[in-house]
């Protein structure tokens, strides 16, 4: 383990003083450190690097869900390369250290925060990986509820909504969303971490864990990890089930299986899915499902459009199933829509 970690450090001083400080010097930027971007680059090739040797041939050797061509995974890939070399790092830097500064949790004070369950229990401030631990159970606990609201407001549903969109799910889809929602997902997320007094390093390790969980979890493949270790970690049968489009013989079934590392929130509230063979994934919305047709920077404007749609009437904030009609994406209830022909066939 330690030969791993030297090794590590080795090659990120390695990239910091051939690649990164020279690129920076060239840039003129004197106030970023390299060794700081070099670790978060280091942190994205590995990522970039597992999810592209590992995670995508699986899909080609035991695909749950067969496609003639995978045009539609692209424009995901795309989404996970900016969201790990880009759009991840400048907020960690950008957004989160100066607000978990504030509230006094510097590298000037030893990593220390200041407020939190620190210094409420003493005895945490001694027992760091079971802090670092509870908050984790904290944190994907708040994210299940918060992504059980996501389907049930229509205003946050319109957001989310092109997360669902996606009829072709690969190990690249978990980043595809509207930076809107995630923007306000990231600020509610690490806003219990700094109340609680994780500290940034901390927070950031534990988003790229969930990340690399999130990414297996959406990996087209027709393999979970088994009736007993399904119970404690998010699998792709699981999260696929999310996925599902809506069955209209059975229109509540896709309303299952939020959790996002752990599924046990799902057994515990009573919305867990499991032995249902795998469906067809996306939804039947025409006004959503054009996603699928549309370019990254089309995708965040209507997906915008269709939030204000919401937002904005009394429709968009009563809970339910919805969809969105018209050029200005009035929210109705999704019993009101009728059905796309259901295309079992999607599936293998
Ligand atoms: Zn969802
Ligand atoms: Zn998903």
């Amino acid at each position: 383990m330690t030969d791993i970690v030297q090794l590590w450090s080795h090659a990120t001083a390695w990239l910091s003083l051939h690649a990164v400080a020279p690129a920076l010097q060239a840039l003129h930027i004197h106030d970023v450190k390299a060794d700081d971007v070099a670790g978060a680059a280091m942190i994205a090739m590995l990522q970039i690097g597992i999810i592209s040797l590992i995670f995508r041939p699986l899909e080609s050797l035991a695909p749950a869900d067969r496609w003639a061509d995978r045009n539609l995974t692209r424009i995901d890939r795309l989404y996970t390369l900016i969201m790990l070399l880009g759009l991840f790092p400048l907020f960690s830097y950008l957004v989160l250290t100066p607000f978990s500064n504030l509230l006094g949790g510097s590298a000037e004070s030893g990593g220390e925060s200041l407020s939190g369950v620190k210094l409420w229990i003493p005895w945490f401030g001694e027992h760091p990986w079971i802090l670092l631990g509870v908050y984790y159970l904290l944190y994907d606990f708040t994210y299940y509820w918060l992504h059980r609201i996501q389907h049930l407001i229509p205003w946050w549903w319109a957001l989310h909504s092109m997360h669902h969109s996606q009829r072709q799910m690969s190990c690249w889809t978990n980043d595809r969303g509207s930076y809107l929602d995630g923007v306000i997902q990231s600020f509610i997320l690490a806003g219990v971490g700094i109340f609680m007094g994780v500290n940034i390093e901390e927070f950031a390790f534990l988003t790229l864990v969930s990340e690399l969980i999130q990414n297996f979890s959406h990996t087209n493949v027709r393999f979970g990890f088994g009736k007993v270790l399904d119970k404690v970690l998010v699998d792709p049968k699981f999260h696929r089930l999310h996925h599902m489009r809506v069955d209209p013989d059975r229109p509540n079934l896709h309303n299952c299986n939020f959790g996002q590392v752990f599924p046990f929130w799902d057994i515990l509230f009573g919305t867990a899915l499991y032995g249902e063979p795998p469906h067809p994934t996306g939804v039947n919305d025409p006004a959503v499902d054009v996603d699928n047709e549309r370019g990254l920077i089309a995708m965040q404007w209507y997906t915008i459009k269709r939030f204000w749609g919401a937002i904005r009437r009394r429709s968009g904030w009563v809970p339910g199933d919805v969809g969105f009609v018209g050029d200005d994406f009035v929210p109705v209830p999704s019993s009101l829509l009728g059905h796309q022909p259901y295309e079992a066939e999607a599936s293998h």
